[in-house]
């Protein structure tokens, strides 16, 4: 059975957590938390970072340092994790969504424009598969009418718009360490801070609305409640763990990428003359090899190759039920159809991936779409 995702562990994490616990301090902010930090802000020059225990968590305190307020308007793609959408849902805000691209599941910028009002207070663009969104005309959508943007980067650890790091472009950027993604730490995320204006209240709201983090500075003599908060800091033992994934980092990517490099090598020439489509990598964007999908002509044809593969112990799945379809967004909102965003949820299939994948196990699976292919078509 080739699995679709295995969680890899360099063998380091054990040593790092070991080293937390005989320091005797484990809590939030330690000395592992640092290292992570300064990892963040050293190599992809990231203003301000702040792990927290989940992506949803940093969305979550986005939504709270933005002063999402009920009502406001918060505009981001259908096609994504609920997550991306509930931390501005929880503090009351209506969900407009956008389209995503003909040609990719990201947001579609010319959809965000159709969709501003007066009450619009964020856009939240997610780069799906990490890769990049279209930051340059999102950006300057944003700026003309003043909306702050986040970036959804919870897959997208590594990878670049232009050369520019993903994380860095909106107002803030959330990354995700779930297993599930690049690099883990079983559950963990991290919010980047690009405006200096947020950075403050951004601790205090971390640390359960006191200035903690600053009294520990040695900035304040005592530290008290200041504003609203929540418990968003990770245990030191996640960021000791994380910290040697992110050592790690090099040889995790050259891996997953020799991998995605292999699965298109196989499959473009093969699915030229099929009704199958690879992804789409625009121009301004880096490929992390967070993903390998393919994107069926039909639901049933997808519906058909998946349970082929399973049939022959490859585990593959497809993703994102159309968050507009939902029905919890059916019972609270009323929105447009959105086609793209349907067209992915039925039609988007994705490929094992995942560090320990042999190369031959991806010329197997190659092999047996290829031959998949070339059945249907007899
Ligand atoms: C994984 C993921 C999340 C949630 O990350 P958690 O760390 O599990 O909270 C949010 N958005 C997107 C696009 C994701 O892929």
């Amino acid at each position: 059975m080739i699995p679709f995702n295995k969680p890899y562990f360099h063998g380091s994490e054990l040593v790092h957590i070991t080293e937390a616990l005989t320091s005797g301090k484990i809590s939030g902010d330690g000395y592992f938390t640092k290292k992570c930090h300064d990892f963040f802000e050293h190599r992809y020059g990231f203003k301000k970072v702040l792990l927290t225990t989940s992506c949803t968590d940093a969305l979550e305190m986005a939504a709270i340092l933005i002063d999402i307020q009920p009502f406001d308007e918060v505009i981001a793609p259908s096609y994504t994790f609920v997550s991306t959408v509930n931390a501005f849902a929880l503090r009351g805000a209506k969900i407009v969504f956008a389209d995503s691209c003909d040609d990719h599941p990201n947001i579609d910028p010319a959809q965000i424009e159709k969709l501003i009002t007066p009450n619009t207070k964020a856009i939240v663009v997610v780069h799906y598969a990490g890769v990049a969104c279209d930051m340059d005309s999102i950006m300057e959508i944003a700026n003309r009418f003043n909306i702050p943007v986040v970036e959804d980067a919870a897959q997208a650890i590594d990878s670049f718009y232009n050369g520019v790091p993903l994380g860095s472009i909106g107002t803030f950027g959330t990354f995700s360490f779930h297993e599930t993604k690049n690099i883990i730490a079983g559950e963990g995320g991290m919010l980047v801070i690009n405006d200096d204006r947020y950075i403050n209240r951004a601790e205090i709201i971390r640390e359960k609305g006191t200035n903690r983090t600053s009294f520990f500075r040695g900035e304040v003599a005592k530290y008290g409640w200041v504003d609203i908060g929540s418990s968003f800091l990770p245990s030191d033992i996640i960021a000791a763990f994380l910290f040697a994934q992110l050592q790690n980092i090099e040889k995790i990517q050259t891996k997953r990428k020799a991998i995605w490099q292999r699965y298109y090598e196989r499959l473009s020439t093969a699915l030229v003359e099929s009704d199958i489509s690879l992804p789409n990598m625009p121009a301004y964007a880096t490929n992390n090899a967070h993903m390998f999908y393919l994107v069926c002509k039909t639901l049933e044809q997808r519906t058909s190759l998946i349970s082929y593969l399973k049939g022959l112990s490859v585990n593959v799945v497809f993703h994102y039920l159309s968050l507009h379809n939902s029905q919890f967004y059916i019972d609270n909102y009323d929105g447009d159809a959105l086609i793209y965003s349907d067209n992915y949820s039925d039609c988007l299939v994705r490929l094992p991936m995942f560090y320990e994948l042999e190369l031959e196990q991806v010329d197997f699976i190659c092999d047996k779409i290829i031959e998949y292919i070339v059945d249907i078509d007899i």
